[in-house]
């Protein structure tokens, strides 16, 4: 198809645009010269591209570069305040939204316990957080961003089914944006918490990485060359519903034998209750406790949930071949020892060849992943939000 000449030539330069502003989001500083030399455009394109973005208010100059032997430069960043956007984590046993900055700071945090909500009560409980985010002083917002348990359809912001909150097929994307008046992106807490680790963990753009979330249940984020794989059916990464072996353990999709009913830290609390003949299941503080002491039956019982993750982590491996792993969620309070148990299993359940450049590491970000990456999500592919802003 031909494109009429001027809609090509807009094209071009919303191209040119993306890609200068991509050079200096991803540089904590640069120069016009060296913002000519990454992207192949000229010193005219990028010093018109600038002006733009300065007018924008997005770029601004900082001062003046002390390169040695070369001509100094006036050099380039972004203006992190220049615009906000909200990201929301609706997967913990709180729901936590937050204002975050171009720069992924945290400008301020809004909390609500949840105490069994579901359905209408629980996307009350969303609506009570947003409210008072929106009439926040950061200003302009330009998004909003949630990280939502379950099966998400995220192109189409549906909720398909969150079987804890008693969501079915609930568009929250629509609802939240004729609300609110804002973009929104809808996307699987697990996803979004890959794309947090990603952004903000100082990977190669085009990187490898998976995220496993081991907490209650467990899920994982899978990035591949950079960008999320969410699969034919959005569903990418729901390795807690995979069979490991068969303990004859109902698991909450209504099968048995799923990884979450062996590797979660619900299946270890509920494991250590049966067999220490405790009366009633310890929190997670309270076996971490049990755990740091030395306990043999909490050890015992903590190390072979890792071994049964570590075998479904190989098998990922053997598929994607993937160096980068990171775990997050409050299995992660376990420590190295769990690592280790982790690590050991992944290496006996795929070729070697594969397994030993694979490593296996804690995130840097706990629950913040999940509201950083599902903002992020928001100018991950596109930066046209960054400029549609001012009537907001
Ligand atoms: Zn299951």
């Amino acid at each position: 198809m031909m494109l009429p000449q001027k809609a090509t030539q807009q094209l071009t330069k919303q191209h040119n645009r993306d890609l200068v502003l991509k050079t200096i989001i991803e540089s904590q500083e640069t120069s016009r010269a060296e913002i000519a030399r990454a992207t192949k455009l000229t010193r005219t394109t990028v010093s018109d591209v600038v002006a733009g973005l300065m007018e924008e208010g997005l770029v601004q100059e900082i001062g003046m570069s002390t390169s040695l032997g070369g001509k100094p430069s006036i050099l380039l960043s972004l203006v992190p305040e220049a615009r906000y956007l909200i990201g929301l984590n609706l997967a913990q046993d709180k729901f936590v939204g937050a204002v975050v900055n171009l720069r992924g700071e945290i400008k301020e945090t809004i909390e609500m316990p949840v105490h069994g909500e579901d359905g209408q009560q629980a996307l009350d409980l969303v609506y009570a957080i947003l409210d008072q985010l929106t009439g926040s002083e950061w200003k302009p917002l330009i998004g909003i961003g949630v990280g939502a348990p379950g099966l998400i359809n995220t192109r189409e912001g549906i909720v398909i089914n969150a079987v804890n909150l008693e969501w079915q097929d609930l568009p929250l994307a629509k609802l939240l944006q004729q609300r609110y008046h804002l973009p929104v992106s809808v996307m699987n807490d697990s996803q979004a918490t890959a794309i947090g680790e990603f952004v903000y963990g100082g990977y190669n753009a085009r990187s490898n990485l998976v995220v496993v979330n081991v907490t209650h249940g467990i899920g994982s984020g899978i990035l591949i060359g950079g960008k999320l794989f969410q699969g034919d059916g959005g569903g990418a990464g729901e390795i807690g519903h995979v069979l490991v072996f068969d303990n004859h353990r109902l698991c909450r999709c209504g099968r048995t034998g799923c990884l979450e009913t062996l590797a979660s830290a619900q299946a270890v609390a509920q494991r250590l209750r049966e067999e220490s003949g405790a009366a009633e299941i310890l929190d997670i503080d309270e076996i971490g406790h049990k755990f740091a002491q030395g306990d043999p039956l909490t050890r015992k019982i903590v190390l072979e949930a890792g071994q049964h993750l570590g075998v479904a982590l190989g098998n990922m491996v053997g598929m994607l071949n993937i160096k980068n792993i990171i775990v997050t969620g409050t299995m992660t309070r376990f420590g190295q020892p769990w690592l280790e148990a982790i690590r050991q299993a992944m290496r006996q359940s795929a070729l070697a060849g594969m397994t030993q450049e694979t490593k296996i590491e804690p995130g840097k970000l706990d629950y913040r992943a999940c509201i950083l990456g599902a903002s992020a999500h928001l100018l991950m592919d596109d930066y046209a939000l960054l400029f549609s802003s001012s009537e907001n």
